[in-house]
């Protein structure tokens, strides 16, 4: 008899968007006539840079001839691009890492859902609310997260990220968390971290011998020059922490597919021998068990946005959507809305009027000005009582729709 994993029973359907999405066509139904503005979900709408298809495009003819073919590549990427991750994502940072420590794959949500599966089932798992719910959903599946009421996991640590503690989730004096989601820019709510606080972390991770898990899916959006975009611009943290970058949001690869997981050599984690176990040997034999590479085409794609030629085509693509973030900050701020993020991050996290759950706020949007967000409690219960705004739609539908929320406001 094949009997399930019975963990994965317990998983929360996740609704969020499946919801919206039932929750628009309705309104499409009853109101033909508008043309509803989606500035709700997370995707990228600019094309590809050139830089990147040319790219693309030779590594397409390459792969027509005998001698420029490329089967199975290897597991952990090709030296290529992780010798030009080295060169210019970490050292001009002061970062020094070798290419060992950096592992291709085919987009940060895979390795930031796989990873917790090396580790024990009995870990504490502590996560920022709100959240990418990638993160708890990965741990349940492995019996990690105990049961589930009124919104929380029992066996997970919630760390309150609201307007009241200016989105800076508090360490945890009496409670021990072995591991720790944390996600800079933060999706949903746009917000950054200071190295002062991500050095707390740093060192709570390595006085309690807890890992880090840090998404720097964002860091391209970064705008201040004080914010950090890695974890390893703090000192001690190659000892304590697995960084997650992606290209989805940095060069509009959410369709082709390649990011990269850091896993320093001196990261380690404990047996209940208590000897040390070197971490990135564990990802290592994972990946080769289980990944066979990224595809070429899509590495020498990535290759190419560290060109002279990429970075700038890069950058502008970046530009436009801040652009977006300012516009929307500036209209819904001068409507009097409490606004958060969009200053280093491609999310504007509003909070809705007093009274008004994310739902009803959403509701109330579309119905009155036909323009979609995302409610806040859909990514966590600290979310409630906000709404986010994306930043990733066209200067032209972004304008069409603020223009909108400024009537409706009216
Ligand atoms: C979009 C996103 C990612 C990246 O996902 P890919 O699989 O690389 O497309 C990772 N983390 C967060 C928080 C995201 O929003």
């Amino acid at each position: 008899m094949a009997l399930v994993n019975t963990h994965f029973l317990n998983l929360q359907a996740n609704y969020l968007f499946a919801d919206i999405a039932k929750k628009v066509n309705a309104f499409r139904v009853t109101h033909p006539k508008v043309d509803v503005i989606s500035l709700g979900i997370g995707d990228v709408t600019q094309p590809l840079c050139p830089a990147v298809i040319d790219a693309m495009h030779r590594a397409v003819d390459e792969m027509a001839t005998v001698e420029g073919f490329h089967g199975y590549g290897p597991e952990q990427g090709y030296d290529f691009l992780r010798e030009a991750i080295v060169k210019n994502d970490f050292l001009p940072r002061g970062i020094h890492l070798s290419k060992e420590e950096i592992f291709i794959n085919d987009g940060a949500k895979s390795d930031t859902g796989n990873f917790q599966e090396i580790l024990h089932w009995d870990n504490f798992i502590g996560v920022t609310d709100p959240i990418y719910p990638v993160y708890i959903d990965s741990n349940v599946m492995i019996g990690r997260c105990g049961t589930y009421e009124d919104g929380r996991w029992s066996n997970v640590v919630y760390m309150p990220c609201t307007a009241e503690n200016g989105f800076t989730p508090e360490v945890p004096k009496d409670k021990h968390i072995d591991v720790i989601y944390l996600c800079y820019p933060n999706n949903p709510t746009g917000t950054v971290v200071s190295k002062q606080e991500l050095r707390k972390w740093v060192n709570y991770a390595i006085k309690h011998d807890s890992l880090i898990f840090y998404d720097a899916a964002y860091q391209a959006y970064i705008q201040d020059p004080d914010i950090p975009h890695s974890i390893y611009e703090i000192r001690g943290a190659r000892k304590c922490a697995v960084e997650f970058r992606s290209y989805s949001k940095t060069a509009g690869f959410t369709g082709i597919r390649c990011g990269y997981t850091v896993v320093p050599k001196d990261l380690t984690v404990a047996n209940f021998e208590g000897e040390r176990i070197s971490v990135h040997q564990l990802w290592l034999r994972r990946q080769c068990t289980k990944f066979n590479g990224a595809s070429y085409i899509s590495q020498r794609a990535a290759e190419a946005i560290y060109t002279p030629q990429g970075k700038e085509q890069v950058a502008k693509t970046i530009d436009y959507y801040m652009q977006n973030a300012r516009r929307m900050l500036l209209t819904l701020r001068s409507l009097g809305y409490e606004c958060y993020g969009g200053e280093n991050a491609p999310y504007v996290w509003m909070r809705t009027p007093k009274n008004t759950s994310s739902w009803q706020f959403f509701e109330q949007l579309l119905y009155g000005a036909g323009v979609v967000c995302t409610p806040g409690v859909g990514f966590g219960p600290s979310g409630e009582g906000y709404v986010r705004f994306t930043a990733f739609a066209t200067h032209e539908n972004t304008d069409k729709a603020l223009q909108r929320i400024e009537q409706w406001s009216k």
